[in-house]
């Protein structure tokens, strides 16, 4: 057991505050590590207010990880002393099941172990995340970092890049595509990274037309103020793949409009209430397909991390220190950060 500082939230109304508990002695197949850094997932603030009500307190958020390993258990071969790793939202799964045989734990059908707030499988405790100094994780669900890459810059990857690299891969963006990516934030600044990245011509759609110049530097194309209806008409019928990132509720039915035939459009964005139902109409006559994704599994997010590490391909992040962690997720609320915060964790050391 080892003493391990971290910042928890003790309930849904109270402020991220100091708390202290023993992480495990790591096991066989365990590498343990000294965090450096984690981001900060809108989804840690949901989960840290109890939003999906399925909290267990005190929680410790944080999924998006990077560390340095410290020990590794008897039986570890992939990982020693010294290496530079990751760790993201999934630390367990049944590793049995059909999902979990094609390496897509991430849909595993026994529920897989959620690095924060889920319940580890063969001690029944539960898992504390990345706002904490050290970290231990089967080596199975431990990911290789790329040394070229800025180890802050990385840690968002592990949630924000695979969620967008997942389904981009997936429904095949690439060289001759037209692929556009809905919404300029944490993960879609990334989906516009990698679209660009994988070759893709790439066409950002966002509500404000003060994110233009941004999105271009990011590496789109095009941008598309989507609430200018004549802008919106001049790509009817013409995307191979849309990736809507957007988790605020809204309308469907422009976008879809944008697919050609046969083109999906995916969903990203986690919403607090669900999007109207889009026009049937739209789909039948021209047999579009509108899809979600999750995350990706632990053999897609190592490739995800190589394909950063060959393209040199890092999120756009402010750093702060944790203390600062409760003003984060209110500035998060605003949608005032470019494009997501990673807590330096040496901060929690001092
Ligand atoms: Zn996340
Ligand atoms: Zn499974």
């Amino acid at each position: 057991m080892s003493t391990t500082y971290a910042y928890a939230a003790s309930d849904a109304t109270k402020p991220l505050a100091p708390f202290e508990f023993q992480r495990r002695a790591p096991r066989a197949h365990d590498v343990q590590m000294e965090v450096l850094f984690c981001g900060v997932c809108h989804s840690d603030l949901h989960q840290a207010r109890n939003e999906w009500k399925n909290t267990i307190y005190p929680v410790v958020p944080g999924h998006e990880i990077v560390g340095r390993v410290t020990a590794v258990g008897p039986e570890v071969t992939k990982y020693k002393v010294g290496d530079l790793v990751g760790v993201g939202c999934l630390v367990d799964s049944c590793r049995t099941c059909s999902s979990c045989e094609e390496g897509l734990e991430q849909y595993c059908e026994n529920g897989w172990v959620g690095t924060y707030n889920g319940v580890d499988r063969v001690d029944g405790q539960v898992t504390y995340g990345g706002y904490s100094t050290q970290l231990v994780v089967d080596e199975e669900f431990v990911l290789r970092v790329p040394a070229n890459l800025d180890p802050a810059g990385v840690a968002p990857l592990l949630c924000a890049g695979i969620t967008t690299y997942s389904p981009l891969r997936t429904w095949g963006a690439g060289p001759g595509k037209k692929v556009g990516i809905v919404g300029l934030g944490g993960l879609g600044h990334m989906g516009v990274k990698l679209a660009r990245a994988m070759g893709a011509h790439v066409v950002l759609f966002t509500t404000s037309p003060s994110k233009i110049e941004d999105a271009k530097r990011l590496g789109a194309h095009e941008v598309v103020v989507s609430k200018n209806v004549e802008e919106m008409e001049a790509h009817v019928n013409s995307f191979d793949f849309i990736l809507n990132t957007v988790a605020a509720q809204h309308d469907l039915n422009p976008f879809l409009n944008l697919l050609k035939r046969d083109a999906t459009m995916t969903l990203v964005g986690a919403p607090e209430h669900d999007h109207p139902s889009p026009q049937v109409f739209n789909l039948i006559f021209k047999r579009r397909r509108l899809a979600g994704s999750l995350i990706g599994g632990i053999a897609e997010t190592q490739e995800m991390l190589d394909f950063c590490g060959e393209h040199g391909i890092t999120s756009d992040i402010e750093v702060i220190p944790m203390q600062k962690i409760n003003d984060a997720y209110e500035r998060i609320l605003k949608s005032d950060v470019k494009y997501r915060f990673v807590v330096d964790i040496d901060s929690l050391r001092k």
